[in-house]
């Protein structure tokens, strides 16, 4: 049976070390001190590591079950989400106007990791509800909010999204459910909703959709859609339950992964639903919680990446295996362990460096998240609009090459039920393509974020890299060497890319879109550069205290060595790829395939 234990020094020293958080001047992080961040990840850990991840073997073998339109979920998940409500974890970064504790983005993004390492398909049903509170605190009424608000940010009540249907998922231009106005200002939605995480279930009292859908007569394609709120019960004016809105499971999907979460079809038949916002601007309403919800989708990706790498390990220290080649370091036993091999341990180092620069990455695209929104920074939200599809695109293509790799590390006791790393794989395989498939994050990267407000961000980035270079360079030949040098290189192969999509993408636009994958990969890849080299500074720095943890910060640097060694190089492909331009994507006509 696999274990879990919360990263909870590495997230320390994220936080502390290399944001250095309580001096950022973002309100509300001055409270984070390292007391304050310890107490509040050590008591999420214990929920992660002895309630959480014990469940995340039986909710993957028992499923969620239909019955006569109820959905029960796996044995135990009932009790956790009871003690997840009890201790308070839903509410962390929600408004204290509704129940919240109003904790920065970035606290609740640093438990969230532990959450989803320990039981993705549990700690979704909260983050689905949290995605519905966010969308109603940022777009409805304030009548709305005081009716659904508190009981999700308490998640006595659950929250859903409803976009795709059986007919689309990517082009939402063409969804048929239709929302009809009615005298009293409500619309009666009508139509079937697919593969809806959460959707029905039996740890809420009340679940409230949000839902997609068009107004007849308006405009066509996404310019028409509108968003509501359809409540599972009715709520009376006292906040009591009142009738039961025409909404019901019509079935559960059979899937690879995430067993444990109830991925539904929801059928609307003209069940009473409220507007959300405008008219005909549901989109734009959706769209403004994309930077959170995408980077969950990342987090998540990477999340069980690091569970994965976690087992390995503690599978390659104990199995013995061969010998070390350079002569034997376990002589009296029959075999070394498997950690003697340098190809084993290519893998874990992978593995580790993949892992931490991806916490590292994301925290930091939680804390720009947070100086958007707390600071009204606008500098701040352009870097994190143009950040977020490579954050949610590289970062779950990482994960789950990772958990593939920890895998791999067991040999074929990775293939077996027994180790568990067969079932990070699958779980983590669905984040590559919900919120959003991976192709279409890096669309959006080159077609979309590339060219905001005049490419502003792009450059706002590359000066970033540039600053911290200039800032660092000359104190320490072996740190350039090993650090500036190759993420200067690797920073310029990216800027060469988006000037090869300048050149050519205006004339043909299949010329940048054939290599956006590539370029979103080559942009992930310069962000973990930065990300190793800011660790490096700040584990360097770190070595000189009272009472330094020497063994991890010395592992911290060179971890990030071999980053920049083995895995920042791959930027040289990516952009050969991307300069190969269009002609070889394209050459076959259809029937050629
Ligand atoms: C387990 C699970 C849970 C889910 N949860 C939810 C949920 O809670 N709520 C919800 O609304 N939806 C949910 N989804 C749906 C999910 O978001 C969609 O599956 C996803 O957005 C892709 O849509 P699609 O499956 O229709 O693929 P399609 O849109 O049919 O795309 C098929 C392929 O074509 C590519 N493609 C499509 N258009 C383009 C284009 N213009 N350019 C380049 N490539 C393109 C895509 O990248 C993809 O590889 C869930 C799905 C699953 C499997």
């Amino acid at each position: 049976m696999p274990s879990y234990t919360a990263p909870v020094k590495d997230m320390q020293f994220v936080l502390h070390d290399v944001l250095d958080v309580s001096s950022t001047g973002i309100p509300g992080y001055d409270e984070l001190d390292r007391d304050t961040t310890a107490a509040i990840l050590d008591e999420a850990a214990k929920l992660a590591e002895n309630v959480l991840a014990p469940l995340n073997p039986v909710g993957d073998a028992q499923g969620c079950t239909l019955e006569n339109g109820v959905v029960r979920t796996p044995d135990g998940f009932l009790d956790a989400f009871n003690q997840m409500r009890e201790g308070g974890w839903p509410a962390l970064d929600c408004d204290p106007e509704y129940g919240g504790q109003g904790l920065p983005y970035l606290v609740s993004t640093a438990v969230g990791e532990m959450f989803s390492s320990a039981n993705m398909a549990f700690n979704m049903y909260q983050g689905l509800t949290h995605g519905a509170y966010n969308a109603i605190h940022a777009h409805g009424s304030d009548e709305q909010k005081a009716t659904y608000l508190p009981k999700m940010v308490s998640c006595e009540w659950g929250g859903t999204m409803n976009l795709t249907e059986p007919h689309c998922g990517t082009d939402l231009g063409l969804i048929k459910t239709k929302a009809e106005p009615q005298e009293d200002g409500t619309y009666k939605i009508t139509g079937s909703k697919i593969w809806i995480s959460a959707g029905e279930h039996d740890m809420v009292d009340n679940i409230i959709h949000l839902v997609l859908a068009k107004i007849p007569g308006g405009p066509e394609g996404v310019k028409g859609i509108s968003l509501f709120i359809v409540p599972k019960f009715m709520v009376n004016q006292d906040g009591s339950l009142g009738d039961r809105n025409a909404v019901t499971c019509g079935g559960l999907e059979h899937k690879m992964g995430i067993h444990g979460n109830a991925t539904c079809v929801m059928n609307y038949d003209g069940a009473t639903g409220f507007l959300v916002g405008e008219a005909h601007k549901g989109m734009r309403a959706m769209f403004t919680m994309m930077n959170e919800a995408r980077l969950g989708v990342g987090l998540q990706g990477y999340a069980q990446g690091a569970v994965a790498y976690q087992n390995a390990l503690g599978f390659a220290k104990d199995r013995l295996q061969g010998r070390d080649v350079t002569g034997a370091k376990n002589p009296e036993g029959p075999a070394d362990s498997i950690m003697v091999h340098p190809d084993v341990r290519r893998n874990l180092m992978d593995q580790k460096a993949l892992t931490e620069g991806a916490r590292a990455f994301v925290f930091w695209g939680a804390s720009l998240i947070d100086q958007a929104h707390r600071s009204g920074d606008k500098d701040a939200e352009g870097v994190i609009s143009l950040l977020t599809p490579v954050i949610k695109g590289f970062l779950t293509d990482k994960g789950f090459e990772t958990a593939v790799l920890a895998q791999q590390t067991l040999g074929g006791s990775g293939f077996t039920r027994e180790w568990g790393l067969e079932q990070f794989v699958r779980d983590a395989r669905i984040t590559m393509i919900y919120e959003g498939t991976n192709g279409i994050q890096s669309l959006d990267l080159v077609g979309r974020k590339l060219a905001q407000d005049g490419g502003k961000h792009v450059m706002a980035f590359f000066d970033m890299v540039k600053r911290f270079i200039a800032e660092h360079k000359g104190q320490d030949e072996a740190f350039d060497a090993q650090f500036l040098e190759p993420l200067k290189a690797a920073s310029k192969d990216l800027q060469q890319a988006g000037m090869f999509f300048m050149q050519n993408g205006m004339k043909n636009p299949n010329e940048a879109l054939s290599g956006s994958y590539d370029f979103m990969h080559l942009f992930g890849h310069v962000c973990l550069g930065l990300m190793w080299a800011r660790m490096a500074v700040a584990a360097k720095a770190a070595l000189d205290g009272d009472g330094a943890d020497r063994a991890f910060l010395n592992a911290k640097i060179a971890t990030g060595r071999y980053y920049m060694a083995r895995q920042l190089p791959a930027t040289r492909t990516h952009l050969a790829r991307i300069e190969s331009g269009a002609e070889t994507v394209m050459a076959l006509d259809v029937e050629s395939f």
